[in-house]
């Protein structure tokens, strides 16, 4: 795949792992929309990727906002002609007491940033798509959504929940041109993970990270699940009964 041209809509650009996938696709030729709420550090960005002869548009929105998704999608295809791929990365860990203590609003706000957010995306980029009859969905999930982790119920869920949704919808798709790309990394040196105690073993950096979403990306990928040796470890999981899942997982400490 040559990424010359291409117009991406990406969502959580402005840190993280977003923020690198926006430098690597504006260095291979890739025209922008870079979604995110903090909106010096996407303009910041912007002029980063322009230096590369990237276009860019910025929207500085919250992907709750459904209306203002769609905005941000409409004048997308208006500047740019299409929307060729959709990178649904926006993302927040829950990391605090109020999330682990199950307190619903804190619950509901991962879930609502999470799934929800990855939701109003599609819904604001897959007509267009349909309409062409071409196009990419990527969604940046977890390996935390394979099965509930510890201290983490409303993340695994969210992601669970989006890995499932993506899956639907790449079901709903088939035949109509479209692929749907979902990526569940384990964990990667971020904002998200920084300054956390939990152990995270497999630890990946983000410099080693990027090349493999990329090349899930232009590979069209079904799935691609990274490092290859937790995502091993997971997907065992998974197949594990609940009273061995229990006595492993429940030792772990592992979070998102
Ligand atoms: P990060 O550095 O904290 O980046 C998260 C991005 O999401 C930021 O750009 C943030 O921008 C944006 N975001 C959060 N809430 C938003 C909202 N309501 N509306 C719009 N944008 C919002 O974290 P990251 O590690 O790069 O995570 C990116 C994605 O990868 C997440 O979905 C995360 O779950 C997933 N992931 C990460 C890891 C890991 O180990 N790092 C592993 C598996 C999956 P603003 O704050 O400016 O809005």
């Amino acid at each position: 795949m040559n990424w010359d041209g291409k117009v991406v809509f990406l969502t959580g650009a402005s840190s993280g792992i977003g923020e690198a996938l926006a430098l690597a696709i504006a260095k291979r030729g890739g025209t922008l929309g870079l979604v995110a709420r903090r909106r010096e550090r996407l303009e910041d960005l912007s002029n980063r990727c322009k230096a590369y002869d990237g276009k860019t548009r910025v929207f500085d929105l919250d992907v709750t906002d459904e209306a203002a998704v769609y905005q941000a999608a409409d004048e997308m295809r208006s500047e740019f002609g299409r929307i060729d791929i959709l990178i649904a990365n926006a993302g927040i860990g829950g990391n605090d007491e109020e999330t682990r203590a199950y307190h619903p609003p804190s619950v509901k706000k991962v879930i609502d940033i999470n799934l929800l957010g990855a939701v109003n995306a599609v819904h604001a980029v897959l007509p267009g798509m349909i309409d062409r009859g071409e196009g990419q969905i990527v969604a940046i999930s977890s390996l935390a959504g394979f099965r509930g982790l510890p201290r983490s119920a409303a993340y695994s869920a969210s992601k669970a929940g989006m890995t499932a949704f993506f899956e639907s919808v790449r079901l709903d798709v088939r035949n109509k041109g479209i692929d749907v790309t979902i990526i569940q990394p384990g964990f990667i040196r971020t904002p998200l993970t920084a300054g956390r105690a939990n152990r995270m073993p497999f630890l990946m950096e983000l410099e080693d990270a990027v090349p493999l979403f990329l090349k899930a990306i232009e590979k069209r990928k079904r799935f691609a699940a990274f490092p290859w040796r937790l995502a091993t470890i997971v997907r065992a999981g998974k197949f594990m009964p609940a009273w061995l899942y229990d006595r492993i997982a429940g030792r772990a400490r592992y979070r998102e």
